[in-house]
């Protein structure tokens, strides 16, 4: 991916570059949170540096500050990790209802200096944005949401139930540390995370959708194998090995699975359907009357930001085969990696793979990669209604829709111990902005002040 300095893309597409010339954010609490982020993107989380607890450190020392009482707040090293979790309890009203959980994660992804254009651990603020690794994923949400909590805290207010904020810090990576954190808060009425979801705005910077995340499809990778006798390549018998598997996967490529519709889709087909082009909003109406309507579901297949969310998809990803030119191949494997629908399960997705290639020859094999299933969260409507609140009061009117992502946060390990969870990140920003994972992440500072405030209303609206 390659950076292009926003004068130029706004040059090209004719934006207003004015729109994100916002150098600092103008509420005190917004400010804190840019503080939070710059101090939060300085100590390096990745995986196998240890960090994580010295950033929960740095936080605590803050907490404490604002209020917390230290006897709320905790660091728990997980066994056989350099990280763990980090849970801090804000005492409610009524301490014995169920707790509120909020979300989020400490850790982030790998990132090299020498590709980055400014160091990724410096935060550099420039151009109306925070430079720097975590700056969207997921260092933004969690300064914001602290710098809401802290103000609440400061200002005297008190929950109607314990608010226990339940911080991971391997979520990139093996999620260990989430395992033991959903254990460890299995208690939860439910959790907001902001990890997920989120509002997208046009090019022009106005606010088009509002994503509440309440699912995520689940995943696994299938080992297909396939061995031989081999031979030389000169006597070639009735079988061989890559013609075989060449056929498994021709036949895997071409598999369909049975389109399906949740509650959730069915919400999202509906409330996006409105801002689509007319083809596509025509096929997602026909879709959610009636998910046995090959045409429209076909229609939406076909695009790739909507296949997702029509059915389980799985497809070959890898091929390694054969050990000379000319021999036989003794042995071939192939990855198939599929993203599966609430309500399937890993090992059923396995099976109907297996029906599909139907050749004994033909090995399967799920692999171990840490990920788990789990259910679709119901859309509470109490639960909509606050988001909603929040999101109007900084973008009155905006559509808020449902989501199924393709995975995974740490929602899943909460939704999986029946926990309802829902994606509820408070950044706001261009599709073209979103460098999450990749070079040059970073996060716009007018999305800061406003987050900051969504943060605030839906923690005030939830506990009320
Ligand atoms: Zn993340």
């Amino acid at each position: 991916m390659r950076f292009v300095p926003l004068a130029v893309s706004a040059l090209a597409l004719a934006m207003p570059a004015a729109a994100y010339a916002q150098a600092t954010p103008a509420t005190p609490a917004g400010q804190e949170a840019l503080e939070i982020l710059k101090e939060a993107i300085e100590v390096p989380t990745v995986a196998g540096r240890g960090n994580v607890p010295k950033l929960a450190e740095k936080l605590t020392a803050r907490l404490v500050a604002a209020g917390f009482d230290p006897k709320d707040i905790s660091f728990t090293p997980v066994e056989g990790t350099d990280t763990g979790y980090f849970i801090v309890r804000y005492p409610g009203k009524d301490r014995k209802a169920k707790p509120v959980v909020v979300n989020v994660h400490l850790d982030v992804v790998e990132a090299k200096p020498e590709d980055w254009e400014r160091d990724p651990f410096t935060a550099v603020v420039e151009n109306g944005y925070v430079f720097g690794r975590g700056a969207s994923d997921n260092k933004g949400d969690t300064a914001m949401m602290l710098a809401a909590v802290m103000k609440l805290k400061r200002s005297g207010w008190v929950p109607s139930r314990d608010l226990v904020l339940g911080i991971s810090g391997d979520e990139e990576t093996l999620m260990r540390s989430t395992a033991k954190l959903a254990e460890a808060l299995k208690d939860a009425e439910l959790v907001i995370n902001g990890d997920g979801g989120g509002g997208e705005l046009s090019n022009d910077f106005q606010p088009i959708v509002y994503s509440v995340q309440a699912a995520e499809k689940s995943y696994a990778d299938f080992k297909l194998t396939v061995t031989d006798e081999g031979g030389h390549s000169s006597r070639p018998g009735s079988f061989n090995a890559i013609g075989a598997m060449s056929r498994a996967l021709a036949k895997v490529d071409a598999y369909r699975f049975p389109p399906q519709l949740s509650p959730l889709t069915k919400a999202y087909w509906e409330g996006t359907a409105p801002n689509a082009p007319e083809d596509v909003a025509e096929a997602m109406v026909a879709f959610a009357a009636d998910p046995n309507n090959t045409a429209a579901a076909e229609r939406l297949s076909a695009r790739p930001e909507y296949v997702g969310l029509v059915r389980t998809t799985c497809v070959p990803t890898m091929v390694n085969g054969g050990h000379a030119a000319n021999a036989l191949p003794q042995s071939v494997t192939a990855n198939i990696n599929c993203r599966i629908f609430p309500g399937t399960s890993r090992v059923q997705a396995g099976e109907i793979l297996k029906q599909v290639i139907d050749d004994p020859r033909v090995t399967l094999e799920m692999m171990d990669d840490g990920s788990i299933e789990s259910p679709e969260s119901p859309l509470r409507k109490d639960m909509m209604d606050a988001i909603t609140k929040a999101v109007h009061q900084r973008a009155p009117g905006l559509t808020v829709v449902p989501q199924m992502s393709a995975g995974a946060s740490d929602s899943m390990y909460f939704r999986a111990l029946g926990i309802p969870s829902y994606g509820v990140s408070a950044i706001f920003m261009r599709p073209d902005d979103e460098f999450a994972h990749g070079l040059n992440e970073r996060l716009p500072i007018a999305t800061i002040d406003p987050g900051v405030k969504q943060w605030e209303t839906l923690l005030r609206e939830i506990l009320k």
